[in-house]
C-alpha cells in the first residue's frame, strides 16, 4: 500500500507522512480532518489515509474530507468545512526538502 494524502487547505503543502520529516515540518504531520457532517478529528497523520491516536479512518472515496494542518488550521481561526481538500501530488511523502523560504514560513506557522 501506498502513501497517499491531501493538500492543507491553509498553504500550499501536503499533509505529511511521518517518515523522514525535515526538520521543522513537524507540524505538518499534525492534522485536522474536517468532514461534511461537521465532525473535527484531530492527530498525526500515518501516511495512509489514518489519523491518530485513535486511527480515525479518512473516508476518501465518498466522505469529501477537508484536510488542514492543525497549525493552519488554528491561525486561520479555526474555520468549519468549506469542501474537499485536493489530493496531494507529493502524496504527503515525496517532496523535495524546504527551501529557505520554506522553512521561514513554517518558523512564521509555528509561532
Ligand atoms: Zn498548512
Amino acid at each position: 500500500m501506498g502513501f497517499f494524502s491531501w493538500q492543507c487547505k491553509g498553504c500550499d503543502h501536503s499533509i505529511k507522512s511521518p517518515y523522514s520529516l525535515p526538520e521543522g515540518w513537524e507540524y505538518m504531520n499534525e492534522a485536522v480532518l474536517l468532514e461534511p457532517s461537521g465532525s473535527i478529528i484531530m492527530g498525526m497523520y500515518d501516511g495512509y489515509g489514518r489519523i491518530g491516536p485513535g486511527d480515525y479512518e479518512v473516508n476518501w472515496e465518498t466522505g469529501d474530507p477537508e484536510m488542514w494542518h492543525k497549525k493552519c488550521w488554528e491561525n486561520a481561526g479555526k474555520p468549519e468545512y468549506t469542501g474537499a481538500s485536493d489530493s496531494a501530488a507529493d502524496q504527503g511523502f515525496f517532496y523535495d526538502d524546504p527551501s529557505s523560504k520554506e522553512m521561514q514560513e513554517a518558523l512564521e506557522a509555528s509561532e
